[in-house]
């Protein structure tokens, strides 16, 4: 079953009941974005001031209790309503929303934020919204609640990266293992490796691989740096795996005019950078998009390397 359509009409409803969901999805028409045009592609800055709290205040591991979790179901907002999907997880509008339509699709239990156990519940979720792009913040690459199993889901068409995976100009296919292809993007700034196939065993036994390799490189962390974005078109999935090197470019912890505030998670690694002061969104140059993509993710050869030993 499609639940985008449900989920669509969610965040209508939402709009029009809750007063802080319809100021930001209001306030969402005028936020300032500027294009930085790298050729074959192109890098959206977006000016948008709610999103401070994720990426500032939130995001830094803590000890977390249900008492205290805003994603736990009995501390959500009153005004917020929600639609269950398989028992397990529940659809909620993003009240801080980066797109028009924008979901948190959360854990009906507490429980740690980790990909690996959850890699085919996410999978099933971008088939079950299907109109939606799925991504994944590891607890520390950008996720708001590292204690709460959460994915988070814009309506598609607005993260740069999904269209230049569909114009294949950017993206190039290396190998393909069982019933997977693996891409990666040798000139994009940074280093993905793109899985598409219709196999879901085999897309799971494909990423299962690649964690491993990532494993062995990170050490013994509670699970490897990455973001994923996922997205389901014509009984194909399509998987961006951004492997991180760093939470934070240095910019973030500069003082005065040196600082940027910008907290990089799937949707800045998607070509969308989130930049919460707008004096930031002004300043913030071509150069600093390479310098800060440089610090974060790895490299083209580094991502090529992991490919070749899987
Ligand atoms: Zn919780």
């Amino acid at each position: 079953m499609d639940f985008s359509e449900k989920a669509r009409a969610l965040v209508q409803e939402q709009t029009g009941e809750w007063d802080l969901v319809g100021r930001n999805y209001e306030g969402l028409q005028n936020v300032k974005v500027k294009t930085f045009d790298f050729g074959d592609y192109s890098i959206d800055i977006q000016f948008n001031s709610e999103r401070i709290s994720s990426s500032k205040d939130r995001g830094e591991p803590h000890l977390g209790s249900v008492d205290s979790c805003f994603l736990c179901q009995n501390n959500l907002p009153q005004a917020q309503r929600m639609i269950p999907i398989d028992n397990d997880f529940l659809i909620l509008v993003n009240p801080y929303p980066i797109f028009p339509e924008h979901l948190t699709i959360v854990s009906v239990e507490h429980k740690d934020q980790r990909i690996y156990e959850n890699f085919d519940r996410m999978l099933d979720l971008a088939s079950q919204l299907s109109k939606f792009v799925i991504y994944y913040n590891g607890p520390e690459c950008g996720a708001s609640a590292p204690n709460h199993l959460h994915f988070q889901a814009g309506i598609k068409g607005f993260i740069p990266i999904e269209n230049d995976f569909s114009s294949e100009i950017c993206c190039r296919e290396v190998r393909t293992i069982d019933e997977v292809k693996i891409s990666h993007w040798p000139e994009y700034q940074r280093g993905i490796i793109t899985l598409t196939g219709n196999n879901k065993s085999d897309l799971i036994g494909c990423f299962n691989k690649i964690y491993f390799q990532l494993q062995l490189l990170k050490g013994n962390s509670a699970e490897p740096m990455l973001n994923l974005i996922t997205a389901f078109e014509r009984k194909t999935w399509t998987i961006h795996i951004f492997p991180r090197t760093l939470h934070r470019p240095s910019q973030f912890y500069e003082k005065g005019d040196k600082q940027i505030i910008l907290s990089p998670s799937s949707v800045d690694m998607g070509g969308l950078l989130v930049t919460p002061r707008e004096e930031d969104f002004l300043k913030i140059t071509e150069e600093d998009v390479f310098d800060i993509f440089e610090q974060v993710c790895f490299d083209t050869e580094s991502v090529l390397t992991l490919i070749n030993k899987l």
